[in-house]
Order: C-alpha cells, then sequence, then structure tokens
C-alpha cells in the first residue's frame, strides 16, 4: 500500500511530497467529467479507512528519505476530506512535519461541515475548486451524489474563506461546451471577488480525462481569464513545469505504478526528476505493457491502460 507518492514537481507548489489518503481506490463524492482517475460512481463516505499511525508513519519514512521537500500535499485517490479522521492527522502531523507546508487539495463541498472544516482550519495552504455557480452547470461537470447542493457548498466556501488564516487557492477547471459561458464566469468572479484568495488557477484539461470531454485553447481560455482579472482577482494561467535542476528520484517498479495511477507524467516531467535506473524500470514497464504512452494537446505522457487505474 503506497501511501505517499512522489516526489513530484507540482506547477503550482514546488517539490511535493503527496500522502494518499486513499490510496487502494478511488473515493470520491463526486464524478468529475475531467477528472484524471478513471470515472466512479460518487459515494458519500470513504468505505476504506487508513489508520492514522499508519499515514504518520509513511510520511515519517518519506522526509527521513526525501530532504528538502517544500510541501507536503495532503490529497486522496478521491476526495481527501471525507477521510474520517482528517482533524486527529492534522493534529498529530504539527509533530513531525518539520519546515515542510502543509498543503489541502480539495474540491470544497464539505467545507460547509463544521467536523471537516475545523480539520481544513490547521492546514497551511488550502486549495479548493470551483468549477461551476450554477446548479445545473454543477451537476453536469462535477457528477455529484444527489443530496449535494451548490447553495450549500458555495456558503461552506464563503465561510471557511473568513475563517481560514493561511494561505488559501482556488482553481478553475474550464472544460469545452460545458461550464466555459461568459454568464457562467462573470457569477464566479463575482463570488470569489470577496474572498481573500492568494492566487487563482484558471486551467483547462491537460491530462487524460475520465469521459470524453474537450479542453478550451489557450486564445479561449484567456478570454474567460480576462474576466477573473477585471474583478481584480489574482489570476494565474499554469504553464507546465519543465524543471531545470536534474533530479534523481529512486522510485521501485510499484511506485511507478502507484505515481501514474495518480497522475499521468509527462515525459518532461519524468526525465527531469528521475533517475536513470528509474527511469530504465518504466521502459521495462512500457515493454511488458503495464505503462502507456499517450497524447494530449501535444504534450506526450506516460500513463496506465484503461482498466489499470485505481477503481
Ligand atoms: S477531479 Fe477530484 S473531485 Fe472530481 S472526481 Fe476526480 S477526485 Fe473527485
Amino acid at each position: 500500500m503506497n501511501i505517499i507518492f512522489g516526489p513530484i514537481q507540482s506547477r503550482r507548489f514546488g517539490e511535493s511530497l503527496g500522502v494518499d489518503l486513499s490510496p487502494q481506490t478511488k473515493q470520491c463524492n463526486y464524478d468529475c467529467l475531467y477528472c484524471e482517475l478513471e470515472g466512479k460512481k460518487a459515494q458519500m463516505s470513504m468505505q476504506e479507512v487508513l489508520k492514522v499511525e499508519d499515514i504518520l508513519t509513511a510520511i515519517k519514512d518519506a522526509l527521513k528519505k526525501y530532504k528538502n521537500i517544500q510541501s507536503l500535499t495532503i490529497t486522496a485517490n478521491g476526495e481527501p476530506t471525507l477521510y474520517p479522521y482528517l482533524y486527529e492527522l492534522m493534529l498529530k502531523l504539527e509533530d513531525i512535519k518539520g519546515d515542510s507546508q502543509t498543503l489541502l487539495l480539495t474540491n470544497g463541498s464539505l467545507l460547509w461541515d463544521l467536523n471537516i472544516s475545523k480539520a481544513c482550519l490547521l492546514f497551511d495552504k488550502v486549495k479548493f475548486s470551483l468549477d461551476a455557480i450554477t446548479q445545473e452547470t454543477f451537476r453536469k461537470i462535477d457528477r455529484p451524489l444527489k443530496n449535494i447542493t451548490l447553495e450549500k457548498i458555495l456558503a461552506g466556501i464563503y465561510q471557511f474563506s473568513a475563517d481560514f488564516s493561511g494561505e488559501l487557492y482556488a482553481e478553475i477547471l474550464f472544460v469545452k461546451g460545458i461550464n466555459d459561458t461568459i454568464l457562467e464566469a462573470q457569477k464566479m468572479a463575482q463570488f470569489l471577488a470577496s474572498m481573500r484568495l492568494k492566487r487563482l488557477d484558471i486551467s483547462t484539461i491537460d491530462r487524460p480525462p475520465a469521459y470524453a470531454v474537450k479542453p478550451l485553447s489557450l486564445e479561449e481560455l484567456q478570454k474567460l481569464a480576462n474576466i477573473f482579472y477585471a474583478y481584480n482577482l489574482p489570476v494565474f494561467l499554469p504553464t507546465r513545469v519543465n524543471p531545470t535542476t536534474p533530479k534523481n528520484i529512486d522510485l521501485t517498479q510499484e511506485q511507478i505504478l502507484k505515481t501514474l495511477a495518480l497522475r499521468p507524467m509527462s515525459i518532461e516531467d519524468v526525465r527531469g526528476l528521475w533517475s536513470d535506473s528509474t527511469q530504465t524500470l518504466l521502459q521495462n514497464l512500457i515493454c511488458s505493457k503495464q505503462v502507456i504512452k499517450i497524447s494530449l494537446n501535444g504534450v506526450e505522457f506516460y500513463d496506465l491502460p484503461k482498466g489499470l487505474h485505481s477503481k
């Protein structure tokens, strides 16, 4: 069971060690069209739950192995705030994280829940997603459980933004023909403009999605980004980070498969981050067809064949 993955060069948060709170299977209350994991019916709660002590041991071991980690990114093969012991984990993580900052990547759907938001308040940085501002678009793009209403989610995000003293980030991912109207963007901008955001990432699909949906062109994305600029939001249009300093990350075959199951890696990322021996193991996995190459928007990625992702 691989709770830790990476280190990866995050295009947003530097060198980051990922902590997967759901390493065996995808567990999420959304089933987003653009998800980098395979599509799976949304679920209300985690069925497979890790012990807090196992997570802490994995983090301790990884921090001994990899020095200078800038960010401990708490995420999941799905939605990390579904993890029922997040508060306890965060309290105990304080004692072992050293200089690294904790970052939560969440879909923001449960911030209205006081038991969950009190755990989220313990992070140094929180990044939440917002893909829609109207219920109809929300259902279309994020495909949430039926009982989840956008109104409740927006209220939760708004309250959390007022209570949180760390760095707050937001991301909007635009999908062609789904959430990319001017009106939707204007309403999202109005909503976000009232918050103390450190940064707003505006992006589109840049990794193979769960369902057959299309990215926006850079021009289309720029046009939408201009709406957010007009509201004085700290907009960032991310571009892929190509590491300039060669890294030497040694991974086993199992770790390579785990990393790719969570996040396809571009050929440039692999060349820049993984050691020669790791790249040799990767080639072996390609020969045995456990890893494939795919192309998206002119960028080539290493990925797992469909069906071998976590489900
Ligand atoms: S993109 Fe995130 S929130 Fe959406 S289904 Fe995938 S894991 Fe869940």
